[in-house]
């Protein structure tokens, strides 16, 4: 894995215009069945896939905490949510709550997530190719394939089954 992803930013460099047109076309005219194959898509890449042997995302880029996130997470540290956001917060460009450094400070030297039950939205959510109306992403996924092998592998079989 961690082979893979040392080459991940130059694959994701050049595959980066390709996957902008396709995306393009994509937006224009999204097959019906688009939920159901980014379904299948991301199945079958994720049982191939062991994030714990990864951890990529978490070494490298933070998620944005919402207020449920941050009001779960304190709870669960038994602090007051105000006293969480200054201990490992900031708001960023888009005044949204990020961490304040990476790798997150809750990532072990396992790759294990110290509050996995709780964490944020976003890590539950991340890399989004299994979200309904995929195409809707696609900026952000042209961002996420040069972060996350399995986004990467999950865009180039898309192509390969969706000719557009
Ligand atoms: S979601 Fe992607 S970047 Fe994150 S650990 Fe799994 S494979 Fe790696
Ligand atoms: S909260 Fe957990 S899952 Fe989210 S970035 Fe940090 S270590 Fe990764």
């Amino acid at each position: 894995m961690q082979d893979q992803i040392e080459k991940l930013l130059k694959l994701a460099k050049d595959k980066h215009n390709e996957n902008k047109t396709f995306f393009k076309r994509l937006r224009k005219k999204p097959p019906k069945k688009l939920d159901f194959i980014m379904q299948e898509l991301h199945d079958e890449e994720f049982e191939r896939t062991d994030c714990l042997t990864c951890a990529n995302c978490c070494k490298t880029t933070g998620p944005l905490f919402t207020d449920k996130d941050i009001l779960r997470i304190s709870k669960y540290f038994k602090i007051k949510p105000q006293k969480f956001i200054e201990m490992y917060l900031r708001i960023d460009e888009d005044n949204d709550y990020v961490l304040q450094s990476v790798p997150c400070t809750f990532l072990g030297q396992d790759n294990y997530c110290s509050i996995y039950e709780v964490r944020p939205k976003a890590c539950k959510e991340f890399p989004h190719t299994d979200r309904k109306k995929f195409h809707q992403i696609s900026n952000l996924t042209l961002k996420n394939v040069a972060i996350c092998p399995a986004a990467f592998n999950i865009v180039e079989n898309m192509k390969k089954r969706i000719q557009i």
